[in-house]
């Protein structure tokens, strides 16, 4: 996926009362929209980063589309494009996606199984949902590398955990351990990442990292965490310190959602358009270096665009004028009173 957003608009934050019924707090992080671009233009639903919030743990970005008619939205079409300094983990709820990068992976992803791609000091790839794809709904994240390991050799793992299944529902854990599951997927940084799906009426209490934060969002059905209502799209953001998180379905259906966190990133971030650095002056030779075609970020072969006069590869934004600064993150606390109006 890449970030086509390079002057995101600016939110105003409106306190509103308290709402939570005890327990942890939470903070409601809403969606905007964001056209991915291809031939008729998905859109993703963005919830990171955001102004209110750029990091949960390491993960920096959470792109949620669909369920998306693709004979409507055109389906997912992005052509070669590069990333340094992250990982991007795709997540399939439905549909498949044709991942292709220059760490020669061709892989088919599929619903409920995890890739990892790790782009280090650069990768690119291509991504478009296959042909046989009549509905796409999934989501997109991005895990920051810490400093020792940003300009690591690219790489990509794939997992497909097996269903954890409890009185009250199901989960996938896909990365960290939770449930009593631990995934094999090695991280840089502690994470957490699940599939969690809850029966009608269930009202269910885990056991999380104290040390770690924690995003839940809300994919189908009707919740509450800790009491506090969680709207479809919505990332409901707790804080550190919480041993147990009680989810309650609220609704006559399944709810499905995805749960991810981890340890606060200590470190500050550069992030523009699918780069990650530490500096501007990384960030704009990074850029300089995609435009130049350079062997940094390999070759992507096997793409096959849906338009066949789409474009071969995605030519970066301009840089913006001003410096760009450090992603500015609040503490690892919940803030119920913000609410972006
Ligand atoms: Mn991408």
């Amino acid at each position: 996926m890449s970030d086509l957003s390079v002057d995101p608009t600016e939110h105003e934050l409106t306190p509103q009362p308290p709402h939570g019924m005890g327990g942890a707090k939470v903070e409601i992080i809403t969606s905007r929209d964001v056209p991915l671009g291809g031939l008729r233009s998905m859109k993703v639903k963005r919830t990171l980063p955001q102004r209110q919030r750029s990091m949960i743990g390491a993960w920096c970005f959470c792109d949620h589309y669909g369920p998306d008619d693709v004979s409507v939205t055109g389906g997912m079409d992005v052509a070669p494009h590069p990333h340094t300094g992250l990982q991007t983990v795709s997540w399939l709820f439905q549909g498949k996606i044709m991942h292709h990068d220059a760490a020669g992976t061709h892989a088919v992803v599929r619903p409920g199984e995890a890739n990892f791609m790790t782009a280090g000091s650069g990768i690119s790839h291509s991504e478009t949902s296959t042909q046989d794809t009549k509905v796409l709904h999934g989501v997109q994240l991005w895990v920051a590398l810490p400093d020792e390991d940003r300009n690591m050799l690219r790489r990509f793992d794939h997992f497909a955990p097996e269903l954890t299944k409890f009185d009250e529902g199901e989960a996938l854990v896909f990365v960290g351990s939770l449930l009593g599951e631990t995934s094999p997927v090695s991280t840089f940084t502690p994470l957490v990442g699940a599939e969690i799906r809850l029966n009608p009426g269930a009202e269910f209490t885990f056991e999380v990292d104290p040390e770690f934060e924690h995003g839940l969002l809300l994919d189908a059905g009707s919740i509450e965490l800790e009491g506090v209502p969680v709207a479809r799209a919505e990332l409901a953001y707790t804080g550190i310190g919480e041993k147990t998180l009680t989810i309650k379905n609220t609704g006559d259906d399944m709810a499905r959602m995805l749960f991810f966190g981890g340890e606060p990133f200590k470190e500050r971030i550069v992030m523009w358009w699918n780069f990650i650095g530490r500096t501007h002056e990384e960030v704009a030779k990074a850029r300089e270096e995609w435009q130049a075609r350079s062997e940094r970020f390999g070759y992507v072969e096997g793409y096959i665009g849906h338009d066949p006069k789409g474009m071969e590869w995605i030519p970066a934004p301009k840089l913006p004028n001003a410096k760009i600064t450090a992603r500015k993150n609040p503490g690892p606390v919940a803030r119920p009173e913000m609410r972006i109006g």
